[in-house]
């Protein structure tokens, strides 16, 4: 029985070309930026994304946090989003280890944050207060439904930014999803950024790694932060790769995704006592009514036993992530699946 595994984007397997393309990889070592693979794999996120430079980091955490560290010194203060991944799953990193205090501001249901929170939450010029540096921001954003933030929200949350003297960093964890779900380039969604982190080991299917893009002289800084993460990376062109494959191949393809996902909410929301969220890009949560007798964990364990894995999430709500390997025919399996373990 095939196990239809839908806890996450994250559980993707390289595919036969990504192998392939790994086991002939040229490489070099990086730190000395003598790997061509990891070189190419960085002009062409840079390209794609259109921004001078790129550094490849070992994961999405590393990567907000490389850029947290370039971007802000001891002391200095981040505002970020009280549903982002940057301050709820990245074990307060900034502060652990960069000495940096995030500012936290309510994420809206859609994701963004309101341009009046953000900007009466940059501190004055005042010997008794951290200085406002950064604003980061999360694109799609995974705790608020896997919703994409527009070009033109991010170009007028970068402006006000700009305007009062901070950075911009994005958490693009999924950015080729955003771009998707909008219909537009990627490009247009990044652009009023300063710092852009995406993922290749999510829905592109990469084993590993992550992107940081930016302009040049940020990057070159990046790399020095990168470096005293422990992230400086020897013959790492048999892990780029893969990455090299995932944006050829992989980040144009990701709207099938949604697709899948859209036809798992029709289903769900056919079925008695199951309550669907919106959905618009691969994540979709949905939640158990009272009039369902089965707690969120005896549904878990209900799908489980029928090869359908799923993370049932705080408050009973459930989460469900549709990627490259999940086909038309396991969201019906995921459908009759879940008739039975709801009853
Ligand atoms: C997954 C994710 C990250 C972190 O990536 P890892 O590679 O798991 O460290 C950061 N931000 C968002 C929005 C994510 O979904």
């Amino acid at each position: 029985m095939k196990i239809v595994d839908l806890r996450s984007d994250t559980v993707t397997h390289p595919t036969p070309e990504m192998r392939g393309a790994m086991y002939e990889a040229e490489v070099g070592d990086d730190v000395f930026g003598e790997d061509p693979t990891v070189n190419r794999l960085e002009r062409m996120a840079a390209e794609r994304l259109g921004k001078e430079a790129a550094l490849f980091v070992v994961s999405g955490t590393m990567g907000n946090l490389v850029a947290l560290l370039t971007h802000c010194g001891r002391g200095d203060e981040a505002i970020v989003g009280d549903r982002s991944h940057t301050y709820l799953f990245e074990q307060g990193g900034m502060a652990a280890l960069g000495g940096i205090t995030p500012w936290v501001v309510p994420n809206q249901p859609d994701g963004t944050l309101r341009l009046q929170d953000v900007e009466a939450a940059v501190r004055g010029d005042d010997a008794h207060m951290p200085r406002s540096r950064l604003l980061c921001l999360e694109n799609t954003h995974n705790m608020c439904d896997g919703t994409p933030l527009t070009a033109e929200y991010t170009a007028q949350a970068a402006e006000l930014a700009h305007s009062l003297g901070l950075r911009v960093h994005l958490d693009g964890a999924r950015i080729f999803n955003a771009a998707a779900a909008l219909g537009v380039d990627v490009r247009e969604l990044v652009r009023d950024v300063d710092s852009v982190m995406f993922c290749l080991s999510k829905g592109l299917c990469a084993p590993v790694g992550s992107m940081v893009c930016g302009g040049a002289d940020f990057i070159a800084q990046a790399r020095r932060s990168r470096k005293v993460v422990g992230g400086g990376m020897r013959q790492a062109g048999v892990l780029a790769a893969a990455g090299v494959v995932a944006l050829e191949r992989m980040a144009d393809r990701v709207g099938e995704d949604h697709a899948r996902a859209r036809r798992l909410a029709e289903g769900l929301a056919e079925i008695p006592g199951v309550e669907v969220g919106p959905v618009s890009s691969n994540i979709l949560y949905f939640a158990l009514m009272e009039q369902v007798r089965r707690t969120p964990d005896e549904v878990v364990e209900a799908l489980a036993e029928r090869g359908i894995l799923m993370l049932g999430r705080e408050h009973g709500r459930f989460r469900a992530v549709t990627h490259y390997w999940i086909t038309a025919e396991d969201i019906e399996r995921t459908l009759a699946a879940m008739r039975e373990a709801v009853q």
